[in-house]
């Protein structure tokens, strides 16, 4: 089977985590170990989210006054090697006689996305109200709540194309573990030229992992996070974790933009696409949930 992976924020960094390059290393093992036990018998396209990375990029970026700010985009990529590099370190462990390879993806989004003028996607650690007024101030940057935390906020525009999805196809087709896609890919933008352009911005990496699996034919999407599926009354004392579903039945429900929601969105869309079985579920049981015995699992209507 052919099946596209994606490693929640919380795989790389649990809420509350110092983001020093060693904690986001030890985490990133535990990852690879799960990862690479899927690996030996499936075909897997491995993405990932970096909310906390690019955000602290940015910091950093900001703080060298001689030269002005990096654009998302290039922290973006940024981003994309760092984690890729180690996301391969860590999975060549387990898989020595396998092909790991990192791309770093651009995405295709439309130039008239409305998303593109609303700034909603937060990045970057919790700022205090202080941070807050500088970041405006001295960085232009827009801050907003996330939930009762000042963030940076940012805009996320719809992934309408993964540029090398040929690329990726062909690396799994002989047998390499692809990651790519990572934080939702590089937001690009067609030029006139038939060149493309970066923008100031940042893709949903569930919207962008569902596209990834239509684009590369994959057989299942999974999206592993901290949560061991889709809860119905969330919160509440009487939650209760969906097992199989249906999207009619997902439907029925709202959940919340910013977390649950779009993923509740990236499978329902990748199953009536033609997907097999979309899934959510915790990290630790991914091995489980592709064996249909965790998480919460939407096939076709
Ligand atoms: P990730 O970094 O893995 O994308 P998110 O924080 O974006 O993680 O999404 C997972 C979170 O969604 C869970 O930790 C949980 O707090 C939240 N959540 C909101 N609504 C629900 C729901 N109905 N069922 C389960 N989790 C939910
Ligand atoms: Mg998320």
């Amino acid at each position: 089977m052919r099946v596209v992976l994606a490693l929640g924020g919380n795989a790389i960094l649990r809420r509350g985590e110092s983001p020093s390059a060693e904690i986001q290393r030890e985490n990133l093992a535990k990852a690879a170990e799960l990862v690479a036990r899927i690996a030996r018998q499936h075909e897997v396209v491995l993405t990932h989210g970096n909310g906390p990375q690019i955000g602290l990029l940015a910091l950093q970026s900001a703080a060298f006054r001689e030269v002005p700010a990096y654009p998302l985009d290039i922290l973006g990529a940024q981003t994309e090697g760092m984690l890729g590099y180690m996301l391969e370190q860590e999975l060549l462990r387990h898989l020595q006689f396998q092909d790991v390879a990192t791309l770093v993806t651009q995405v295709v989004v439309s130039a008239t996305d409305p998303a593109l003028e609303e700034p909603v996607k937060p990045i970057g650690a919790v700022l205090t109200s202080e941070e807050a007024e500088r970041a405006r101030t001295v960085h232009g940057w827009t801050v907003g709540r996330d939930g009762s935390h000042l963030r940076r906020l940012v805009p996320s525009p719809r992934p309408r194309r993964i540029v090398p999805a040929r690329t990726i196809r062909r690396l799994v087709e002989a047998g390499t573990i692809v990651i790519s896609g990572g934080g939702g890919g590089i937001p690009v933008i067609r030029t006139p030229d038939g060149g493309f352009k970066g923008l100031e911005a940042v893709i949903d990496k569930d919207m962008t992992a569902g596209l990834l699996a239509r684009e590369v034919r994959a057989h299942a999407l999974v999206l592993l996070t901290d949560v061991a599926g889709v809860q119905i009354g969330f919160g509440t004392p009487d939650a209760t974790t969906l097992g199989e579903v249906r999207p009619e039945e997902l439907e029925a429900h709202t959940f919340p933009e910013g977390s649950m929601g779009p993923k509740v969105r990236a499978a329902i869309d990748f199953v009536r696409g033609g997907g097999r079985m979309a899934a959510i579920g915790a990290l630790e049981e991914a091995p489980a949930i592709l064996e249909g015995r965790a998480g919460t699992r939407i096939v076709p209507d």
